[in-house]
């Protein structure tokens, strides 16, 4: 049956809060969205610990539990939910075709892309080698292996200091790596961090590399304003120094900046291509925050509705 084709009036791809809330509204407007999922059903929020900042949780909610609440919301209205991951598309014609884990093809009248962003990595070999081993992007998942152990995490912004926090409740001591000599994360971030016992800034300093031939053993740091380099011993090596958007498959057919965020016309959810549409981090690389990826989420179900209402033949 999988390698049947489907036709769909609004597909959906990617499962974070932008996923799901255009889910709801397509759902409710009777537009009978298919979603599917992606890699990381949930998208990043699954892989976070403590929501305080989303409106309407006033004693915050776990991440997890969250993108749960929102799955719930959607499949009550009747959006059809499933595991699959886009593969590839072609948008050069209609109906717009999307190859689901390269076999199944959907045809769809509108395409919502709610892909999101995947953490960045160092690019070093022993990251790489070591990840699974000692190496993670993700303190919130893997930072439960190490407590009372000594780790290190690279990176300045909000994600290394509210991940360097996180860690030094279940770490006995925490390395933060920055490579400048200031930090890019908000100043009560910074201040978190500045002012918990067991984390110590190492500020002006790389990772020359990740030592350890089977789990990290300790990390080889190099000074950039001295040019020296020291060796501190740490049994896990948490990396944090942003994201990148989730567009590959998508970049051949739309507009998108140097970096891989796909461009919409401001003010709308509107691709390039016509009723191709991109909401939440694929397309955000200033707020990406779950509310505001909710919000475009919405609005990429609405413009999808208007879209579809526009057509003569719908
Ligand atoms: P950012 O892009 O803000 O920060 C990335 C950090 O990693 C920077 O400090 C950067 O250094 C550093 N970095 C990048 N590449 C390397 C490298 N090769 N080696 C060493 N360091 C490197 O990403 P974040 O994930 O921290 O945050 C993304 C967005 O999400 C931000 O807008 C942030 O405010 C938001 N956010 C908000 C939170 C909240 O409000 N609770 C929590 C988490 C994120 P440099 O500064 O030198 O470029």
């Amino acid at each position: 049956m999988d390698n049947q084709k489907e036709r769909v009036k609004c597909l959906i791809i990617g499962s974070g809060p932008a996923g799901y809330t255009a889910a709801i509204y397509a759902s409710r407007a009777g537009l009978k969205p298919v979603m599917y999922q992606g890699l990381q059903p949930g998208g990043q929020l699954t892989i976070t610990n403590d929501v305080e900042n989303y409106p309407g949780y006033p004693a915050g909610i776990n991440g997890p539990q969250m993108m749960e609440d929102f799955r719930q919301q959607a499949a009550r209205f009747g959006a059809d939910i499933r595991y699959g991951i886009a593969t590839s598309v072609d948008f050069s014609g209609k109906p717009h075709k999307v190859t689901i884990d390269e076999q199944k093809e959907i045809e769809a009248d509108t395409v919502i892309i709610a892909t999101g962003a995947s953490a960045k990595w160092l690019g070093l070999e022993s990251e790489a080698r070591l990840n699974g081993s000692g190496v993670s992007a993700c303190a919130v998942c893997d930072g439960f292996f190490y407590r009372g152990q000594e780790v290190a995490i690279v990176g300045a912004g909000d994600t290394a200091c509210e991940e360097a926090h996180y860690l030094s409740n279940l770490c006995s001591k925490v390395y933060m790596i920055v490579r400048r000599e200031e930090m890019r994360a908000s100043i009560i971030m910074q201040n978190r961090v500045k002012h918990t016992p067991n984390i110590e800034i190492l500020w002006n300093s790389v990772t020359d590399e990740i030592l350890g031939e089977h789990g990290v053993e300790g990390v080889r740091l190099k000074n950039t304003v001295t040019g020296e380099t020291r060796e501190i011993a740490v049994k896990g090596f948490f990396v944090a120094i942003g994201h990148e958007p989730n567009s590959k498959i998508f970049q051949p057919y739309l507009q998108h900046d140097e970096s891989g965020y796909l461009k919409t016309i401001p003010g709308t959810s509107k691709t390039n291509v016509d009723g191709v549409f991109a909401c939440g981090d694929v397309q955000d690389n200033v707020y990406r925050q779950a509310v505001t990826a909710a919000g475009t989420g919405c609005m990429a179900a609405l413009d999808a509705e208007r879209y579809l209402a526009s057509l003569e033949d719908y």
